[in-house]
């Protein structure tokens, strides 16, 4: 594994909350710094700039920074074979489209050729599919095999598209190079154009005879199974990237991706919010009144929770660090908030009835309440009576 990367914001040097204009103004002021061109064999300069050209690249692709922001650099490691470094593919169109503009006026242009980039190297596609984990897999993290169909070399030709026993030979229109160069006199003098050779179109070999399994592509579309490594934390609806696993790329560019989003599947007991669990425990009015333990499940199993006297219904207790580890660190957890309600029995025995009674009327008679009321009620309105007919009569 390469070494621990520093964080892209840290390394552009802008808040979290940056826009893309603060993130180009960042990134600008960097590579200006430390391009290669400005400090010639200066390797700590070069390491700083492709840290940063990196940060920017993917801090500057709005769904590369949503994943970013998900998953931390675990949103683009994996076993890419087309990584430029650190897990981080700089080949293809997306480089010369991000860093283009930047480049062209930082050193007067003339990166880019734009005329070129579409048949240039190319990322190969991304293949997305699914995968059902279970509440608890999410919450700890776990592999799964999953089954796709990708593009692979076709072993009958190698990947050259040629018939058994034929090689694909040189174009002669271009020489091998994949590009033509043609000039054109203008007003300014000679100019010099460079296009896609069209009779190879950019591959520099020309295959006369097609290999019959792959129809001359080179691939074959296989079946192969990957093993995923799904992080723990992840939550519904996420995804996890495989780099560098997808499909081929087009004239040497590098593999597409695989992009696996999780269905996690309902608990019967718990629910998640971001990081935290939310459930319910039944608490019995005993233990809610007089105070004891009871057994909350947690995703770690069992945990024994002293209920405090008195305890009123809907109580919400919080059980520290027994939630869902972040994504972008496992060591760091969520709570577990449990809503403890308190049960009302309602099938006693014969004894338990004369008991509950018994505790009534020690304490506040509730059960005797409304009849008091009535008959102080009754014994209020007789005295009045009483008292008006005194007054007639006094
Ligand atoms: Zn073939
Ligand atoms: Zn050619």
């Amino acid at each position: 594994m390469a070494e621990q990367k520093r964080d892209y914001y840290e390394v552009l040097g802008v808040e979290k909350n940056a826009d893309d204009a603060a993130l180009k103004k960042a990134y600008r002021a960097l590579a200006k710094k430390y391009h290669p061109d400005m400090n010639p064999g200066d390797a700590e300069a070069e390491k700083k700039f492709k840290e940063a050209s990196e940060a920017y690249a993917v801090l500057s692709d709005p769904e590369k920074r949503r994943q970013y922001d998900q998953f931390g650099h675990a949103a683009f490691d994996g076993s890419g074979g087309a990584s430029g470094f650190g897990g981080f593919d700089f080949g293809g169109a997306d480089f010369t489209d991000i860093f283009g503009d930047i480049f062209g006026d930082l050193f007067g242009g003339g990166r880019r050729s734009s005329g070129t980039a579409n048949n240039g190297p190319m990322k190969g596609s991304n293949v997305r599919t699914s995968v059902r984990i279970t509440f608890e897999e999410a919450v700890f993290g776990c592999e799964k095999e999953i089954e796709l169909t990708v593009k692979e070399e076709c072993k009958t030709c190698h990947g050259s598209g040629a018939k058994a026993g034929t090689t694909p030979v040189t174009c002669t229109k271009c020489g091998g190079k994949g590009q033509v160069v043609f000039t054109q006199q203008s007003f300014f003098g000679t100019v010099r154009n460079v296009q896609t050779c069209p009779e190879c179109q950019g591959k520099g070999k020309i295959i006369k005879e097609k290999c019959t399994d792959c129809r001359g592509t080179g691939y074959i579309p296989m079946k192969k199974r990957f093993a995923v490594d799904i992080p723990a934390g992840i939550d519904n609806g996420q995804c996890k990237r495989m780099a560098g696993q997808g499909e081929p790329g087009v004239n040497g560019g590098p593999r597409g991706d695989v992009l696996v989003e999780v269905i996690v599947g309902r608990h019967p007991i718990f629910q998640r919010q971001e990081t935290n669990i939310f459930s319910t425990v039944p608490v019995s009015f005993p233990v809610a009144a007089l105070g004891g333990e009871i057994m909350i499940d947690t995703v770690d199993g069992k945990v024994i929770y002293e209920v405090k006297p008195g305890t009123q219904t809907d109580t919400r207790v919080r059980l520290k660090g027994k939630g869902v580890p972040s994504l972008r660190n496992k060591d760091i957890r969520g709570d577990h908030y449990v809503t403890l309600v308190v049960q009302v029995p309602d099938k006693l025995s014969h004894e338990a009835k004369e008991l509950l009674q018994k505790y009534d009327e020690a304490n506040d008679d509730s059960l005797n309440a409304a009849k008091r009321y009535q008959e102080t009620k009754d014994n209020a309105s007789s005295d009045s009576k009483d008292s008006k007919k005194k007054k007639k009569r006094f």
